[in-house]
């Protein structure tokens, strides 16, 4: 018997009376559980509710504006994650409500896969500034800590958009519309951390908390750990994923990350503003911040209308309140073909991974 086979067994072994309702922060854990049908293979007393793990999602519609600016007024390179390129911004009829239509009209924004990329575009490009539009969670801004550590070309300057995981699920703890009874921790963000960092979960919250790894088996693993904590009401930190999660997590991602970062409040798109979520460039970097260098394409006014756009849910997506298929426009209008929100535009969006899995209304 295969060892995902070996869990799921357990778990319906386990004697549920009511629902139970597990929240999986990560947008990589979402896609494992929708492609290998987990939600159908559970008892249906499990309700599994993915989260605000989806950095795409959740990022500033003003910081996206901002960018869309720089490329198309600033005449900069705007290099940036390719899930950005799709993502809309509340620009009613605008022609250009994304990177990729400001691409379209002729600013030059080049989709990246690593930061490191944003250096050599940066070396070449013959002292054009170049803007590296950092969108991402802990494990994607190790990386971009890393490259500004090492020192950056005096034309290569970061509009970071970085975010931390957990006081997302803090906000959501503290909520008096809490969807949650216990937690699958995200692995990639306890690898770079330290599995630490999600012990508030059953300290502070007395709520079930296990951090899982990418595969079904590890996924049924904390599951059935977050159940038995739930029925015994002995909540803990559960590390299911002990190969790649180590006690203090990797130490030189979290020095860079300290090199190079504060943590200062953050806005959240469909959220708003979280206390110490966000990561901001040290002033040592001031030289390289975009928000200091091109205060003239700042997004000014739009600073608060970071809303998502007209009709959409994500907003209630992104915060477990519903699920993708209760969105009132999945499918129609919004699929992967012609996204509305930005649930629908990310490959670690809920839309868009259930979309991928064949969940129709
Ligand atoms: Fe947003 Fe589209 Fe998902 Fe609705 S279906 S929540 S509009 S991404």
């Amino acid at each position: 018997m295969s060892d995902a086979r070996l869990w799921l067994e357990r778990i319906r072994e386990l004697p549920i009376p009511d629902g139970i309702r597990i929240m999986n922060v990560c947008g990589g854990h979402e896609r494992s559980i929708s492609m290998a049908g987990l939600r159908t293979a559970l008892p249906p007393a499990i309700r599994l509710i993915p989260g605000p793990g989806c950095p795409v999602c959740i990022c500033p519609e003003e910081d996206i504006y901002q960018a869309i600016r720089l490329g198309l007024e600033g005449e900069a390179v705007v290099a940036t994650f390719g899930d950005m390129l799709r993502v809309p911004v509340n620009l009613g009829r605008q022609a250009v409500r994304t990177l990729e239509q400001a691409k379209a009209a002729g600013a030059d924004i080049r989709p990246i896969a690593s930061p490191i990329e944003a250096r050599i575009i940066a070396e070449k490009a013959a002292g054009k500034p170049v803007v590296l539009f950092a969108v991402g969670f802990e494990t994607t801004m190790a990386p971009v800590a890393a490259l500004m550590a090492e020192g950056l070309p005096d034309n290569l300057y970061i509009l970071c958009s970085g975010r931390l995981t957990w006081p997302a699920v803090k906000l959501l703890l503290d909520s008096d519309e809490c969807v949650l009874d216990a937690l699958v921790a995200p692995g990639h963000v306890a690898t770079v951390m330290g599995p630490e960092e999600w012990a508030f979960v059953a300290d502070d919250y007395r709520l079930p908390v296990a951090i899982a790894g990418f595969t079904p088996a590890s996924l049924l693993r904390a599951i059935h750990s977050t159940i038995v904590q739930w029925l015994e009401e002995t909540p803990r930190l559960d590390n299911c994923y002990p190969e790649a999660v180590k006690p203090g997590g990797n130490p030189k991602a979290r020095e860079f990350l300290d090199r190079s970062f504060d943590v200062a409040a953050g806005n959240w798109r469909g959220i708003g503003p979280i206390a110490a979520s966000a990561y901001a460039l040290k002033p040592g970097f001031a030289a390289h911040d975009a928000r200091l260098h091109f205060p003239d394409y700042d997004a000014g006014d739009r600073r608060h209308a970071g809303e998502m756009p007209a009709g959409c849910d994500c907003a209630r997506v992104v915060l477990g309140r519903i699920q993708p298929d209760e969105c009132r426009i999945y499918g129609k209008p919004c699929s992967p073909r012609s996204p509305v929100g930005p649930c629908m535009v990310s490959d670690e969006g809920a839309c868009r991974i259930w979309w991928a899995a064949g969940v129709r209304k």
